[in-house]
């Protein structure tokens, strides 16, 4: 089993749906994806948070396999995103981002990270990715994850980076605004001329896909009968995606270990939709975690 690097925010969250609204739950890229992956693989966390950030939660971090030597506690307040949600749940409109301790951050990676051969770049600025990207050299199985608000506002060092990774995990919208193509298959096949050979598509309630050099794979999501907050959904996808690769040493995946890697992704994100915030990515087990996986073995079984 091998270890994942992942950085990306460590947040509290405001979040509006239709079905409730929530003031400054913990949440964050970071936080949604490495709970996530613990489930599968041990995860090393590099972020920031500000000195109003709870430490119990980053002992319950430890607790679950997730090493935290490289989140550093900055004078200042933690990042903070408000955003909501119209009826059909689709994409975030983001209400508000203050940066605050992320804007002066320069990312440290441990030395006790160095030898990882997975790597979660998650949603935070493209630069930072880029810098923890560079600092570990014996990378294997990169992949990213990214928003609007960075393809709006940083679109160059996005592409810069996203053109030296194996993997882009990306929602379908942001994919269209990313290549300015409303057609999926030609945005994919634009993005694997960039660079990563891999683009898996979130579709929300419609599930993901796959587009792995010539063969594509293609995921329903599962009718869920409780959602409640799609916030955290790619990073918990993107948890269950490398969770389930690092577990199984892939770090150059075979076409099968990937669609298993795509239906673990859509187990976890299926789970944390169904409340706000993790507060469901908390209560689950590996049980339950297998159960769902057999659940859409159920659903896409036909003779
Ligand atoms: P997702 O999995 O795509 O729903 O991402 C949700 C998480 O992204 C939330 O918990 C937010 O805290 C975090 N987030 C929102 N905007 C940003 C941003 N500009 N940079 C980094 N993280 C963000």
């Amino acid at each position: 089993m091998s270890s994942i690097v992942a950085v990306g925010s460590l947040a509290f969250d405001s979040i509006e749906t239709p079905f409730g609204s929530v003031g400054k739950i913990l949440g964050g890229s970071a936080n949604h994806f490495s709970i996530s992956a613990s489930y599968f693989s041990p995860v090393r966390c590099i972020s920031v948070v500000g000195e109003d950030y709870p430490q119990d939660h980053l002992e319950y971090l430890k607790s679950r396999k997730v090493d935290i030597s490289g989140v550093k506690i900055s004078k200042g307040k933690t990042f903070h995103w408000s955003g909501k949600y119209d009826y059909e749940l689709h994409e975030a409109t983001t209400l508000e981002t203050h940066l605050n301790v992320f804007e002066h951050f320069s990312p440290e990676v441990p030395e006790s990270y160095k030898d990882s051969e997975f790597l979660f770049l998650g949603n935070i600025f493209p630069a930072l990715q880029e810098d923890v990207l560079n600092k570990l050299p014996k990378t294997k199985f990169a992949a990213i994850d990214t928003m609007n608000f960075w393809i709006q506002s940083q679109k160059e060092a996005l592409l810069k980076v996203i053109s030296k990774v194996n993997c882009l995990i990306i929602n379908e919208g942001e994919l269209r605004q990313l290549t300015q193509t409303h057609n999926v298959v030609k945005a994919a096949s634009m993005i694997q001329n960039v660079g990563p050979e891999l683009i898996v598509v979130k579709r929300g309630e419609y599930g993901a896909l796959l587009f792995d050099k010539g063969e594509t794979f293609s995921l329903p999501g599962l009718p869920l009968s409780e959602v409640k907050d799609p916030t955290g959904a790619g990073d918990s996808f993107a948890g269950g995606f490398m969770g389930y690769l690092a577990a199984q040493g892939q770090s150059t995946p075979t076409h099968a270990a990937l669609r298993n890697a795509v239906v673990y992704g859509s187990v976890m994100a299926s789970f944390i939709v169904e409340d706000f915030g993790c507060n469901q990515l908390l209560r689950i087990s590996r049980d339950k975690i297998e159960q769902r996986f057999k659940q859409f073995r159920d659903l896409t079984f036909f003779h």
